[in-house]
């Protein structure tokens, strides 16, 4: 076998690999998505988007946050919620 059919051979494998990791990803992202526009569909706010604290306030949603915290901002005021840290924040979304 000569050396630029190794090398080839050895790319096709890399770029299969590399194809495989991304449908896997994928996937993935589709069935996290999937479970949480079910979630949504049920009127359960899965806190996909936010504001964080910012002083002067840029938007509406971050007046009278305090340091650290974020608020939820997904749909239309509808959910009220207000994480007290990045930490409690994300312990939130994992336990959907
Ligand atoms: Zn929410």
């Amino acid at each position: 076998m000569s050396y630029f059919a190794d090398d080839y051979g050895t790319d096709t494998e890399a770029i299969e690999t590399l194809q495989r990791d991304a449908d896997l990803e994928q996937t993935a992202m589709e069935r996290e998505g999937n479970r949480l526009a079910a979630l949504r569909a049920k009127g359960i706010c899965t806190h996909s988007s936010g504001v964080m604290y910012r002083d002067p306030p840029v938007y509406p949603e971050q007046a009278g946050l305090r340091p650290g915290q974020t608020r939820c901002t997904e749909g239309t005021g509808g959910c009220t919620f207000v994480a007290n840290s990045d930490e409690e924040w994300n312990a939130t979304q994992d336990a959907l």
